[in-house]
């Protein structure tokens, strides 16, 4: 029998455990079929590109397929599977002049996840667009650049001729719509503010980015009003109108007339192709176990298409990140070359920059979650200095800490500031990760010095607090 290592999706995951199946067992046939021209790409730097920070679009390309034919792998780019059978341990693939069927000893799903659109209405109009391709960054990077400029459109491999030149001949918007306050909206309002565009920021809930919790989100509210974005909080975008091409935002609280919009109201896992064949949570996404396996023989799933093991509720958990992705393809392409290795648990750390403010959230981050998962949540914000008062560069960081009552576990966390104050958030990840309780949190030995940080950074103040209360109860 074949017996190749098939992966669908040439990104993060796919690539990630081709690669590293390849490297353990250098003989083993890996084939990956990815339905676009693009492989190895950085979704997470496009806000970047367009807002001009990053210069050219091949700048956020990672592995070419020349060079992952140079691994020895079997890359066809432009190739979508259309359907997979367990039974007879095939894919049914559509190639640009032909379908046929390719055998699999091991398969892996790595088909990512899908932006939303629905329910809102006219998102079919022109100069609407989502943030989830390579080519929506391209387009909209040459519509916001005046006609006469060349420069930014080297894809590398790629042709993104067509979609530029329909976009770079135009006028550029003045007013842009963003419609969701998630991570993305709040990246691209700073590349449109970057760029001179009047931008409003459409958010059905009271703060955006509500999975940083609401500490967080405060601080983002100011952070967007200082740069100059008009925020439209608990507003409900209703429709995009327009005749043909985009007109107007209609909301609950009144309309505006824009010449963009970007819709980010989140994504949903990629997992029609499967859903008929393999088991998937309520999330959409495809259930895993801690190899990366799902509930059919020889199939495995990671990254936006799959759900993973919490850290902290031990359930499964549906949390698309970049890491993710990459951690457990390489983990998975480590097993079915025949050395199983864990694809690790996730605690939903995520950071985000929102203008000059730094945010981080990690593990369980609200009293209702926590309670939902069977604790008795305590929180505690503080504001703590980011380095020795009388050290320049020192600036305000807001720290949220969330343990459960009985046990004095440390459940999860919340971090924002101007200095630094992202990347302090893996020290709430790591402590999540060992299963540490506040007080072992507050006697960590972290770093200090003043341009660093104050003798007590921020996160171990919050421990501190946190732990007096946890005492007193
Ligand atoms: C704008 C933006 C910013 C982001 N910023 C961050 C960040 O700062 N930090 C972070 O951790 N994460 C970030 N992310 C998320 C991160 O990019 C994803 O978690 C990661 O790309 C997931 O990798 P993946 O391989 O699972 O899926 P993808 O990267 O989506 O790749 C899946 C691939 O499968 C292909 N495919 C799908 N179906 C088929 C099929 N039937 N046949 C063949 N091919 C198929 C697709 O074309 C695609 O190329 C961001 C995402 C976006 C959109």
């Amino acid at each position: 029998m074949s017996d190749p290592f098939v992966v669908i999706g040439g990104d993060a995951a796919g690539l990630s455990a081709a690669s590293k199946c390849k490297r353990e067992d250098p003989d083993r046939e890996v084939v990956v079929y990815e339905q676009s021209e693009w492989i190895s790409y950085a979704h997470c730097g496009m806000p970047y590109y367009i807002k001009g920070e990053v210069e050219r679009l091949d700048n956020l390309l990672s592995l070419s397929p020349a060079e992952v034919a140079e691994r020895g792998i079997d890359l066809h780019r432009g190739h979508e599977v259309v359907d997979i059978d367990p039974e007879s341990q095939t894919v049914s693939v559509q190639g640009p002049d032909e379908a046929f069927e390719q055998p699999y000893g091991d398969l892996l799903v790595a088909t990512g996840a899908r932006a939303l659109t629905a329910p809102i209405e006219g998102t079919d109009l022109d100069d609407v667009f989502t943030m989830h391709h390579m080519d929506s960054a391209a387009a909209v990077r040459a519509f916001l650049t005046p006609p006469d400029s060349e420069e930014g459109f080297d894809a590398g491999y790629a042709d993104v001729t067509e979609v530029v030149e329909e976009y770079r001949n135009r006028d550029p918007p003045e007013t842009v719509a963003i419609v969701g306050g998630g991570y993305v909206g709040v990246e691209m309002a700073e590349a449109f503010r970057a760029r001179g565009l009047e931008t409003h920021l459409y958010q059905r809930s009271e703060r955006p980015v509500p999975p940083f919790g609401e500490a967080v989100g405060d601080r983002v509210v100011d952070s967007l009003a200082e740069a100059g974005v008009d925020l439209h909080l608990d507003t409900a975008v209703e429709s995009l109108a327009g005749e043909g091409r985009l007109e107007r935002v209609e909301a609950t609280d009144g309309a505006v007339d824009v010449d963009l919009a970007l819709v980010g109201i989140g994504i949903r896992p990629n997992t029609d192709l499967v859903a008929d064949h393999v088991e998937c949570g309520d999330s959409g996404a495809i259930t895993t176990d801690d190899y990366g396996r799902t509930s059919v023989d020889g199939v495995y799933a990671a990254g936006d298409c799959a759900e993973m093991r919490h850290t902290v509720t031990g359930t499964q958990e549906w949390v698309p990140l970049g890491l993710t992705a990459n951690r457990a393809g390489r983990a998975i392409g480590q097993t079915v070359a025949g050395d199983p290795e864990p694809v690790g648990a996730i605690a939903g750390t995520a950071v985000l920059k929102a203008f000059e403010l730094e945010c981080g959230r990690t593990g369980i981050v609200d009293d209702d979650s926590a309670r939902e998962a069977g604790f008795d949540p305590l929180s505690e914000t503080v504001t703590a200095g980011s380095r020795s008062g009388y050290y320049p560069g020192n600036a305000e960081t807001t720290v949220t800490l969330v343990a459960d009552r009985e046990t004095g576990r440390l459940l999860g966390g919340t971090i924002a500031g101007e200095d630094r104050a992202a990347i302090r958030i893996d020290t709430v990840a790591t402590a999540l990760e060992g299963g540490l309780t506040v007080s072992e949190l507050e006697r960590l030995d972290l770093a200090y010095a003043p341009p660093f940080s104050p003798v007590w950074d921020p996160v171990l103040v919050a421990a501190k607090v946190l732990g007096g209360r946890l005492d007193d109860t």
